[in-house]
């Protein structure tokens, strides 16, 4: 399942740097979680580095984007190919 950034966002830019998959950029007025690229960290860390960075907890699973974890492994394989 990947996650997504909730509206109390404050923009502090904490999570980008630490994602394994550059799945999350800056929207308007907040960030945003490419589901396509999001992997909840599976393949990379053993939890999602986004969510315990968050100084507003605001990082949640997406319900629109239900996928196993051998599903988030093979998303992963794909981004990553070497
Ligand atoms: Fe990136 Fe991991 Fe957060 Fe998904 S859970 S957006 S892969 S840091
Ligand atoms: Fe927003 Fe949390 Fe990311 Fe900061 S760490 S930009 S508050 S989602």
């Amino acid at each position: 399942m990947a996650l997504m950034i909730g509206e109390e966002c404050i923009a502090c830019d904490a999570c980008v740097a630490d994602c394994p998959n550059e799945a999350i950029s800056l929207g308007d007025p907040i960030y945003l979680i490419d589901p396509n690229l999001c992997t909840e960290c599976v393949g990379a860390y053993d939890e999602p580095q986004c969510a315990s960075i968050c100084p507003v907890e605001c990082i949640v699973p997406d319900p629109d984007y239900q996928e196993t974890q051998e599903e988030l492994l093979e998303k992963y394989h794909r981004l990553h190919p070497d």
